[in-house]
């Protein structure tokens, strides 16, 4: 079996272009949707990441204000910071890049922006609504993850769904997700014992471990659907590669994620539908 490839640029472009009509018909009302972004300290891939989302605003007519703080950044700087955007009309949503600066406590950061300005959806309000199954704002890489499962008709209920990862931002939320729509779900750490009997049990396999080309086609079971969060730097090629073994791994499932070209553009296509959310919220529309 060779998968097919879930077109991960393809679908962002659809969400994207549904974005830039609402933004439209906002706009008529008045109203213009702002993001604010704020990235702390001077790590390369971050700014590439704050740079696209900028990008991606400007191109669906979102209203984006940047917020580039040095290295030197404190804490209580950058709450205020936050605490000013929280009382900002023409902002709606709140982004601080992650990750921050060692010395700063990214968490505590989190638990300051306001919950209906929360478009990453890290503040413990929106966990607490995910976890609860309550509407809220989903963190957008597992948010964007669901939506390529939706569009490629992938049945969630009754599935076992194995993640690897757990943290905050994707592995923990993504279970969540997963057992909304009643998949039955393991999630893997780096503690896990017999992860490759663990990966091969799962109809739905979703690699967010950090680690370049971890997951191999002796780890998957035969029809699987493999999305591969992962965004790694090859060491010798520099290319960016993901957790999954891409080459191996195709042979062995139906449904794959590319990388590039899967998961990432779905995370920004992500923001800009919650930071529309968001405005609409704040007119109650
Ligand atoms: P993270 O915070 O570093 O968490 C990594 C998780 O993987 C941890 O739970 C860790 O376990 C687990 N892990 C590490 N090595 C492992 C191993 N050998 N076996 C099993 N589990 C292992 O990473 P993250 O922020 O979730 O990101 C994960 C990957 O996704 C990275 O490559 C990141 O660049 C990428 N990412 C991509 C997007 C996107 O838009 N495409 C968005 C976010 C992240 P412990 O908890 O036990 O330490």
């Amino acid at each position: 079996m060779t998968a097919k490839n879930i077109d991960g640029k393809l679908l962002a472009q659809k969400i994207r272009e549904k974005v830039k009509q609402e933004v439209l018909e906002l706009k008529q009302k008045g109203i213009t949707p702002g993001l604010a972004v704020i990235i702390a300290g001077d790590d390369p891939a971050s700014r590439v990441y704050v740079n696209n989302k900028k990008k991606a605003c400007e191109d669906v007519g979102i209203y984006s204000e940047e917020y580039s703080l040095p290295d030197e950044t404190t804490q209580d700087e950058l709450v205020e910071l936050i605490q000013k955007l929280n009382e900002k009309p023409e902002i709606n949503g709140i982004l601080l890049q992650h990750p921050t600066p060692k010395h700063l406590n990214e968490r505590s950061a989190f638990n300051v922006i306001a919950p209906h300005k929360d478009v990453d959806g890290f503040h413990p309000i929106n966990m607490g609504n995910l976890c609860l199954g309550e509407d809220g704002f989903v963190p957008c890489t597992p948010a964007g993850v669901m939506e390529m499962l939706k569009e490629y008709n992938v049945e969630v209920s009754g599935k076992e769904c194995v993640i690897l990862g757990r943290s905050n931002i994707v592995g923990k939320p993504q279970a969540f997700l997963l057992l909304k729509e009643n998949g039955t779900v393991t999630i893997c750490h780096s503690k896990t014992q017999n992860i490759v009997e663990i990966c091969k049990r799962a109809d739905i396999l979703i690699a967010a471990i950090g680690k370049a080309k971890f997951v191999n086609g002796d780890m998957i079971k035969s029809g699987a659907v493999v999305i591969d969060v992962g965004m790694n730097r090859d060491e010798e090629t520099k290319k960016l590669v993901g957790d999954v073994d891409y080459e191996s791994v195709k042979e062995v499932a139906s449904l794959i994620t590319p990388v590039p070209g899967g998961v990432g553009p779905m995370t920004i296509a992500m923001l800009l539908k919650n930071t529309v959310k968001a405005a609409r919220m704040a007119i109650g529309y």
